[in-house]
């Protein structure tokens, strides 16, 4: 239960609210979250529980508003789950790993560990970035969520695969129009 680098922990807040949008369910048992959190950088021993797949989904959806909100909203999303979860930061080197910050209460359940990371990891972005490089797919059936770090190159799209869908969809109408 560590944490890395500030990307890192935006891409797990991105990635854990992508795990259910229009997209089926892909958190469904307590081993697709310990997959999650391998794929994410966590190592085992990761034992969790049904109460700890409820609490996962929980959270995920507490972050999911920061996407779609204005920024006054989204911040306070931020800092009511950074006032809930989130600890006095402090470094350790437990079990001879390099030092390390930690932000959630050492005995953290998962759900809380996810909730204390993800907030920071979306508010230190944000106070980077802005509310505006946070934000949800432009695209027709899509629902899934992005950030963008490339201030200079505005972003819509949650991939490559949904702009141009997007593009090819208004070009059609374009032509079916003229
Ligand atoms: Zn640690
Ligand atoms: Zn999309």
């Amino acid at each position: 239960m560590d944490i890395q680098t500030p990307d890192r922990l935006v891409r797990l807040a991105v990635d854990l609210v992508n795990t259910h949008s229009r997209t089926p369910e892909q958190l469904t048992t307590p081993a697709d979250v310990r997959e999650f959190l391998l794929e994410h950088g966590e190592a085992d021993p990761i034992e969790l529980d049904e109460g700890d797949l409820v609490a996962v989904r929980e959270v995920r959806e507490r972050i999911r508003p920061v996407f779609h909100a204005d920024p006054a909203a989204a911040a306070r999303t931020l800092n009511e789950l950074l006032a809930e979860y989130a600890v006095r930061p402090y470094l350790s080197d437990h079990d001879g790993s390099p030092w390390h910050l930690h932000v959630a209460k050492p005995e953290a359940t998962w759900a809380e560990w996810l909730a204390a990371t993800t907030a920071l990891g979306l508010s230190s972005f944000a106070a980077g970035h802005g509310f505006g490089a946070v934000g949800v797919c432009a695209a027709v059936d899509c629902e899934r969520v992005y950030v963008n770090p490339a201030e200079r190159r505005p972003r819509r799209f949650c991939s490559p695969t949904c702009s141009s869908r997007t593009r090819v969809a208004s070009y059609r109408a374009r032509r079916a129009e003229g």
